[in-house]
């Protein structure tokens, strides 16, 4: 590939983060790459990004980045020092052969291909999940973020989409429900800023702890962590009351909604409050507001999912603009992803045509347990004798680290890490490839957060030697002999592909180097105006848990309260919660000097009332712990945070803390109901003086 002229080039975030916003890349003639700026045609970016990727120049040229193939020969976790330059022939080989005699001797269900978000393009995720299927490697149950979030959505919506979020600017009130737009999407904020100068528009916020967002906001609603659902029911319970419920809207739409307000005449305010912490006064404010402004936006955040009780929270919410009408109105109802609306047939980058159901699925947020061979977890299978990780940094990012370092720490396991940073799960590995990010390769994005399909082709030539994802995936099939088509494919191969298999050849001007569908479905589909996504086209509030397995007929079927929360007790008094800091995204970002300059060190930060109870007013930096390990960390005052509260924004490498160990070394891998999911926010601990 070669590029020589200095321009702007059209590329799209890859990032985790539900903006996925349209870029303008400034390369020079040097291939250099300069400023990275939003684009300002774009009608959802509207010219905003946030502050780590306008600075995202540092990280593609970063020092550290990695731009050769090593082999590790010294002790693992010891840094590049234990690490050699190899060919790529032959980490490849060493790759290959630790596959196949894993394979041969155990069984192709003892090989792992593990990856997550750490690009959302599809190509580039998404291919190892085609060498996986044609393979008969061990699948990934995918929990880390969205597992509880998405089935208490789809409980009640039954499709996942929502409305636009361009109509924030159309909204009369923007409610912002767990979620903290200021720290990880400024487009939120940015199109609120022009509906409260244009109309006025008034900002809610429900979160646990006072946040950025929460600062800008009317009204605040500082509840418990994990107690979403009972706010929910008793705004749901004045609605009714109050005669702010629009029957004739429920009586079309909904299931049952005499059924919910029987439910809801217990569910007080008084109620409500008990569990939220929040005063009845607070509560009635809310939905009054609430109640008097159909026009209402419903933006729901993952982080009050991600609890034992996740994803009954995240119903009970969603249940809201039914009881007011509010999908009704232009800048109405709720939007938790749109990440549905995609129509395209991923089946070739996939491999689905080649995805057999026997084969077992383990579990992404137990990888600890997995890697240390807890029967459960292997479900009688094979030990994982062999890993191969793209685009994800476990040892940072999945909970219970002392299990997952422990795992990782065998003798008898393979690692290879593809990587474009030598990250701390990298340290652990046999054989760590360089890979590519965002701006060298091409690849295709939806979003969550919006309703755009972005195609972006490479802006610069790889650094170094590194290769992309879908590369080295072609790679490995090759010499493993995985025959499917899609391995001789180029990624614009695969993306154009799938487009004209899905309908929409005619409509794409291929030769272009990016391009982008808009695939909001109009405002009747966009607000269910034409019926949700179940089969009866009602929105449920009886919710069928029984969808995702007949072991959930223990939760709740109507929206309520569901104490099911990480236990407090003498030895463990505090909650812990652990929300995304502004300069970090997951663990990206974390290596760099950008990130770390500007938040210095990771605190808890601790409310002044327990400080003083605690005798620890003067203390700069504490233990805290629970039954799966402990952290040391600084601590420090602070009022945003209510009493028996702690709040440490991340992600913090393990490396960061004073002890090297991280933030999820106290947060547990419990699957919860119904379908899995990370419960990274319902966390009790101890806090000692160090
Ligand atoms: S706001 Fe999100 S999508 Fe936009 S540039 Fe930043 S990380 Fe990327």
């Amino acid at each position: 590939m070669g590029f020589s002229e200095s321009k702007w080039l059209n590329s799209t975030c890859p990032h985790d983060c539900p903006s996925t916003c349209a870029l303008e890349v400034e390369r020079d003639e040097q291939n250099q790459i300069k400023r990275i700026r939003g684009r300002k045609k774009h009608s959802y970016t509207d010219g905003v990004i946030c502050g780590k990727v306008a600075n995202y120049a540092k990280r593609h040229h970063h020092q550290n980045r990695l731009t050769y193939p090593l082999k590790r020969v010294g002790p693992k976790g010891t840094g590049i020092g234990a690490f050699e330059k190899i060919t790529w022939e032959e980490a490849l080989d060493l790759t290959v052969n630790a596959l196949k005699e894993s394979s041969e001797s155990f069984g192709p269900e003892s090989v792992w291909p593990y990856f997550y978000a750490g690009t959302m393009g599809w190509i580039q995720r998404d291919g190892i999940e085609r060498l996986r299927h044609v393979m008969g490697y061990s699948r990934q149950h995918s929990t880390i973020c969205v597992g509880l979030s998405d089935a208490g959505w789809l409980v009640g919506a039954g499709v996942k989409r929502g409305i636009d979020a361009r109509e924030i600017s159309e909204t009369d009130l923007l409610v912002v429900w767990g979620g903290n737009p200021v720290n990880t999407q400024i487009n939120v904020i940015h199109r609120f800023q022009q509906a409260r100068r244009l109309r006025k528009t008034k900002l809610v916020v429900i979160d646990p702890y006072t946040t950025e967002t929460a600062k800008r906001a009317d009204l605040h609603l500082r509840l418990k962590p994990g107690t979403d659902g009972a706010l929910a029911c008793a705004v749901m319970h004045v609605l009714f009351r109050e005669s702010l419920a629009d029957w004739k809207y429920l009586r079309k739409y909904s299931d049952n909604p005499q059924r919910l307000e029987e439910h809801l005449r217990e569910r007080t305010p008084a109620w409500a409050a008990q569990i939220t912490g929040l005063t009845v006064s607070e509560i009635e404010q809310f939905a009054g507001l609430y109640g008097s402004n159909p026009r209402s936006f419903l933006r729901l955040g993952y982080g009050f999912t991600r609890y034992r009780n996740g994803a009954t929270n995240m119903h009970a919410v969603s249940c809201l603009p039914m009881v007011t009408g509010a999908w009704k109105y232009l800048g109405g109802g709720a939007l938790y992803s749109n990440s549905g609306i995609c129509p395209f047939d991923v089946s070739e980058i996939k491999g689905f045509d080649r995805l057999d159901q026997s084969t077992r699925i383990l579990d992404q947020s137990r990888i600890g347990q997995i890697l240390c061979g807890y029967p459960d977890d292997l479900q009688g299978g094979p030990p994982i004798k062999a890993i191969f990780i793209q685009n994800t940094n476990p040892i940072v990012v999945a909970p219970e680290t002392n299990l997952v370092q422990q795992g990782f720490s065998r003798k008898d396991l393979f690692i290879c890490v593809h990587e474009q940073f030598m990250t701390e799960t990298a340290e652990m590995a046999d054989v760590v490839l360089p890979a590519t990010n965002f701006l060298e390769h091409d690849d295709c994005y939806s979003a969550a957060g919006h309703t755009f399909f972005q195609i972006a082709k490479a802006v610069v030539p790889p650094v170094g030697e590194c290769r992309s994802n879908h590369r080295v995936i072609q790679e490995l099939a090759l010499q493993l002999e995985a025959r499917h088509q899609g391995f001789l494919k180029s990624e614009w191969e695969l993306i154009t592909g799938m487009l004209e298999k899905s309908g929409f050849k005619e409509k794409i001007p291929l030769e272009q180097k990016s391009f982008e569908i808009d695939l909001d479905l109009g405002f009747r589909k966009m607000h269910f105006l034409d019926g949700f996504g179940h089969e009866d086209g009602k929105f449920h509030f009886n919710a069928d848990w029984t969808h995702w397995g007949q072991g959930n007929q223990e939760m709740p079927k109507l929206p309520d309260h569901w104490e099911v929360r990480d236990s407090l007790s003498k030895e463990k008094p505090y909650r812990l919660i652990t929300p995304p800091a502004r300069w970090f995204l997951n663990s990206t970002f974390n290596e760099m000097s950008l990130s770390q300059d500007r938040l210095t060190s990771p605190k808890a930060w601790m409310h002044p009332q327990d400080l003083k109870q605690e005798g620890l007013e003067n203390v700069a930096q504490v233990k805290l712990g629970n039954e799966r390990g402990e952290i040391e960390v600084a601590l420090e005052a602070n009022q945003d945070v209510q009493p028996g509260l702690l709040v440490i924004e991340g992600l913090w490498t393990n490396r960061a803390f004073p002890a090297s160990k991280g933030v999820n070394t106290l947060t547990s891998a419990d699957a919860a109901l119904p379908n899995g999911g990370a419960v990274f926010h319902d966390t009790t601990v101890w806090v000692r003086a160090f």
